[in-house]
């Protein structure tokens, strides 16, 4: 299988594709993720990254362009993917088709603005393996560490309410036509996000499974 998952930032794409992950034995490809890794180590592209993310406008297209094509070329990734984050621009879809990754769905996860705002006040990821948390709906096992690793919980920059707030407008503005790009395509799948994590996992495989 290879997904694609929409959404706004917060929607809760990554923690659903942690369980899809899971259940299917595919890896995730979050763009995020390997950014912000890259920027943690210091790499060139890391550095170029940093003033997008922080602002949180997105990265320019030919960069998560190029990380996205190397990734999925990866042996992992030869019985399917789901990519959490990419594309996020209708430029990047664009370029994902002419490489020839045949996708099968993009699933968008639809959360109003006012509860994504709510939401990301309570977010936390490790900072170590990037899995993301809730101090309301995601509680780790133990308060402020990684249920995977043990890595210490922190606030990303970029989850701060201002910079929320111009991640929510670049969401509307650049990447929610991508779902008129896959409906048209017809592939595209659409779930209302609930409360309850779980929720939206049951909504979210019996979509995949029809
Ligand atoms: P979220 O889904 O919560 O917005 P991500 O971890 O997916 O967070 O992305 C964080 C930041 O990384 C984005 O705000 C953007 O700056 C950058 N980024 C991630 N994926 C892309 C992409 N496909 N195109 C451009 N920028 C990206
Ligand atoms: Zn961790």
């Amino acid at each position: 299988m290879k997904l694609i998952l929409l959404g706004a930032p917060g929607a809760g794409k990554g923690t659903q594709a942690e369980i899809i992950s899971e259940k299917y034995n595919i890896p995730t490809i979050s763009t995020g993720n390997i950014i912000r890794a890259a920027l943690k180590n210091g790499t060139e592209m890391g550095l170029k990254a940093k003033s997008y993310i922080d602002a949180g406008n997105l990265v320019p297209d030919d960069v998560v362009i190029g990380i996205i094509k190397e990734r999925l070329n990866e042996s992992d990734c030869a019985n399917g993917y789901i990519l959490d984050g990419f594309p996020r621009t209708i430029p990047q879809a664009e370029a994902l088709d002419d490489m020839g990754f045949d996708i099968n769905c993009a699933l968008s996860i639809e959360v109003a603005d006012s509860e994504i705002v709510k939401r990301m006040s309570g977010r936390r990821v490790c900072e170590k393996c990037g899995a993301s948390y809730h101090t309301e709906y995601k509680k780790p096992a133990k308060e402020g560490v990684c249920n995977l690793c043990e890595g210490t919980l922190v606030i990303r920059k970029d989850d701060e309410p201002q910079t929320v707030m111009n991640r929510l407008n670049v969401y509307h503005e650049q990447t929610e036509p991508l779902k008129e790009y896959y409906a048209a395509q017809g592939k595209l799948l659409t779930v209302e996000g609930q409360d309850k994590v779980e929720d939206t996992t049951a909504l979210v495989l019996s979509a995949l499974e029809n």
